[in-house]
C-alpha cells in the first residue's frame, strides 16, 4: 500500500516541528511521498499564517530537503492557501484551497478556532442564525478556484459533535453544502479526506461528512487522504478510518501526488 501525506504544517506557521523533523518522521513512517502545506500569507491574520519572509524560508528549507531525500522519499512544496491568502502559485508544487474565515462587513472571523467565536459571529453579524453563517461559509467555499486540492470542505462542522451550534443533518445546511460542492465538482479538483480533527480529538470522523463524500463519489470526484499534521506524531494519523469511510461510500480508488501529477491508487 502506498503511504503518502500532503497536508502538513511546520513551525513557520502553526505547526510544532521543523520541516526537517517532519520529513524525518515521514521517512521513518515509511512514506514514499510527503508534502508540506504551510498556511499561505493572509494579510489580515499574522497569528498562524506564514509571513512573506517565512514563505521564502519555507521554500528554501523544502528545496534542501528535496535534495536530502532524493531517491528515498519524494518531497513536495505545497501551500494551504486560504480563500483570502496572497501567493504566487508558480512557486509551489500544489495548492490546497481552504476557507478558515467568515467574511463580514466588520472584517474576518475564524471559522474553525473556537465554538464561542462562531456563536458570537452568528449573533453579531447573522442575526443569531448559525445556518445563515454556514450559508456564508459555503458561498466562500464555492469561490475556491485554481487550486489542486479542496481542504477540509466542511470544517464549519468542527465543533458540532461536542457543541450544539447547528444541526448538520438539516435540509438547509445540506442545501448550502451541496450548492458549493456542485460548483467545485465542475472544476474537478481533488477533495481531501482530512483526519486532522480526529487526531485533535474534536471529531470522530474525517472531513468531509459521509453525505458529502457520497455526492463526490456519485459525481465521479477524486479524493486524497490528508492528516493535516501539525506535529510529527500525527502524520498518517487515522488514515484507517478514512479508508473504511471511503470504502463504505463505494470508492474504489483515491489519488496520490507524483511528479507528473495525481495518480489513482487503491484505497
Ligand atoms: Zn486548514
Ligand atoms: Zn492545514
Amino acid at each position: 500500500m502506498i503511504k503518502s501525506d500532503f497536508h502538513s504544517h511546520t513551525v513557520l506557521c502553526d505547526g510544532q516541528n521543523t520541516a526537517a523533523q517532519m520529513a524525518a518522521a515521514a521517512y521513518d513512517k515509511g512514506l514514499s511521498a510527503f508534502g508540506f502545506s504551510g498556511h499561505g500569507y493572509t494579510p489580515f491574520d499574522s497569528s498562524y499564517c506564514m509571513s512573506e519572509q517565512d514563505t521564502e524560508q519555507y521554500l528554501s528549507q523544502i528545496r534542501k530537503l528535496k535534495t536530502e531525500y532524493a531517491g528515498k522519499m519524494q518531497i513536495f512544496a505545497g501551500l494551504e492557501a486560504d480563500l483570502f491568502s496572497e501567493y504566487d502559485r508558480n512557486k509551489f508544487d500544489y495548492i490546497i484551497g481552504s476557507v478558515h474565515y467568515i467574511k463580514t462587513d466588520a472584517g474576518y472571523f475564524d471559522a474553525d478556532n473556537t465554538p464561542l467565536i462562531l456563536r458570537e459571529t452568528a449573533d453579531k453579524y447573522f442575526g443569531g442564525d448559525m445556518l445563515s453563517l454556514c450559508e456564508r461559509y459555503y458561498e466562500q467555499v464555492s469561490l475556491l478556484k485554481d487550486v489542486d486540492i479542496i481542504g477540509h470542505f466542511d470544517v464549519i462542522t468542527k465543533f458540532c459533535e461536542q457543541h450544539c451550534l447547528f444541526d448538520p443533518d438539516c435540509s438547509r445546511y445540506r442545501a448550502a453544502a451541496f450548492a458549493a460542492l456542485d460548483v467545485l465538482i465542475s472544476r474537478d479538483p481533488v477533495f481531501e479526506v482530512n483526519t486532522g480533527a480526529m487526531a485533535r480529538g474534536t471529531k470522530s470522523q474525517p472531513y468531509p461528512s459521509r453525505f458529502i463524500l457520497k455526492r463526490i463519489f456519485e459525481r465521479g470526484g477524486r479524493v486524497i487522504f490528508s492528516s493535516d499534521a501539525h506535529s510529527t506524531q500525527t502524520i498518517l494519523s487515522h488514515f484507517d478510518s478514512a479508508r473504511l469511510l471511503l470504502k463504505s461510500v463505494g470508492f474504489k480508488s483515491r489519488v496520490t501526488l507524483t511528479e507528473t501529477g495525481f495518480q489513482e491508487i487503491e484505497i
